[in-house]
């Protein structure tokens, strides 16, 4: 994606803000003399009102818009259109850099007024926005502004393969929350950690079995041993895996479309444990006979650079704009028949 690259680029925003100003002060602001509420133009307030820690990295923040307002159109909007993001600032270095909504909560409707915000943050080292967020107290404000669409789903979208790499996720759960209004529509997710902290206890919806075909990998997964790994525990020394927040929420996200569509599958794949995306994992969800219909069919990719690259070759900077660029990597080598590759 890009998501990384385009800081580095001619994306990044370097903002005139008066450097310093107390962010709690806007509290005490009459509404009239700020944007109430996100505006694409101009920064609007919004208070930390949680910070939950998913792994030793990565935070799901949530955010109320700082005059209570309930979310814009313009956000219910960008919900429906496919990816989509805000920047925040930091008022001391006056930089500003996107991060993506995750979905709404499962228990807040599109009808709700709902004024909140929430990402998933990775802290980088060295990085000055995300130490700057991470290092935030509850009570803070952060001043946002967007929303921006960063690629709009095709009305006609059937089915969706999301390669997603770390916090490459939140888009992909953007996309979902979109297609789970998609009548008829299918997504299969495959997420690819480093860590498996970031997925604790997510272990995908495929019974997979070992080359063998003797031994159910759900199983090894259960002893937290890997989808690759030949290892096995003696029966009775399993461990009990709580499931990380991410994990939760996916989860949630499947049974949202649960009715309409035809499904959300997830897979996941950790480092760690040497378990990769492959490229038959790739072409047997491509594939299959129920992917020659009607419909678009798009393969999105999300996550760091070399992530990004390593399936579909670079995105490129033209007239100071990113653009897809050739496809190239991975896919450029397989037989894609119908489908359309996207780099996020
Ligand atoms: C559309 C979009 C959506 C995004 N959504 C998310 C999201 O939901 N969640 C998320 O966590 N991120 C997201 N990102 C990435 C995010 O915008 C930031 O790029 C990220 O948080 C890092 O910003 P930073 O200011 O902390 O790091 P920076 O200070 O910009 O540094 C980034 C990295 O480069 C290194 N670096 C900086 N300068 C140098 C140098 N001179 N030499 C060598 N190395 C250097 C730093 O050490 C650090 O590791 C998104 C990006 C885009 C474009």
């Amino acid at each position: 994606m890009s998501r990384f690259s385009r800081i580095k680029g001619p994306r990044p925003l370097y903002i005139c803000a008066a450097a310093g100003a107390g962010v709690a002060a806007y509290r005490f602001l009459k509404p009239e003399s700020l944007n109430a509420s996100l505006h694409p133009h101009d920064f609007a307030p919004y208070i930390l009102v949680d910070k939950q820690s998913v792994s030793s990295t990565n935070a799901i923040f949530t955010l109320h818009d700082g005059f209570g307002v309930p979310e814009p159109d313009s956000v219910k909007e960008a919900r429906r259109r496919g990816v989509w993001s805000v920047q925040a600032k930091q008022p001391q270095l006056q930089i500003a850099r996107a991060y993506t909504p995750l979905p709404s909560k499962p228990n807040e409707s599109d009808d709700e007024d709902g004024h909140s915000l929430r990402f998933l943050i990775r802290q980088e080292t060295g990085g000055e926005m995300s130490t700057y967020l991470h290092r935030l107290l509850a009570g803070s404000t952060i001043e946002l502004r967007g929303p921006t669409v960063e690629y709009e789903l095709p009305p006609d979208v059937n089915e969706v393969l999301f390669l997603a790499g770390g916090t490459g996720i939140a888009p992909a759960m953007q996309v979902a929350e979109a297609l789970s209004r998609s009548t008829g529509s299918r997504m299969h997710l495959l997420w690819a950690n480093r860590r498996r902290e970031e997925c604790e206890g997510g272990f995908g919806d495929e019974a997979l079995f070992d080359t063998s075909g003797q031994q159910p990998s759900w199983w090894r997964n259960l002893l937290g041993l890997g989808q690759d790994s030949n290892q096995a525990l003696p029966v009775g020394t399993q461990k009990v895996v709580s499931k990380g927040l991410i994990v939760r929420e996916l989860e949630a996200l499947k049974e949202r479309g649960q009715s309409a569509t035809r499904g959300l599958h997830v897979q996941y794949y950790v480092d760690d444990e040497r378990s990769f995306i492959k490229p038959g994992d790739v072409a047997k969800r491509i594939h299959t006979e129920s992917s020659e219909g009607q419909g678009s069919r798009l393969i999105l990719i999300s996550g760091p650079d070399g992530f990004v690259e390593y399936w579909a070759g670079k995105k490129l900077w033209v007239d100071g704009r990113e653009v897809q660029g050739p496809l190239g990597g991975v896919l450029a080598n397989m037989d894609l028949k119908n489908w359309q590759v996207v780099k996020l």
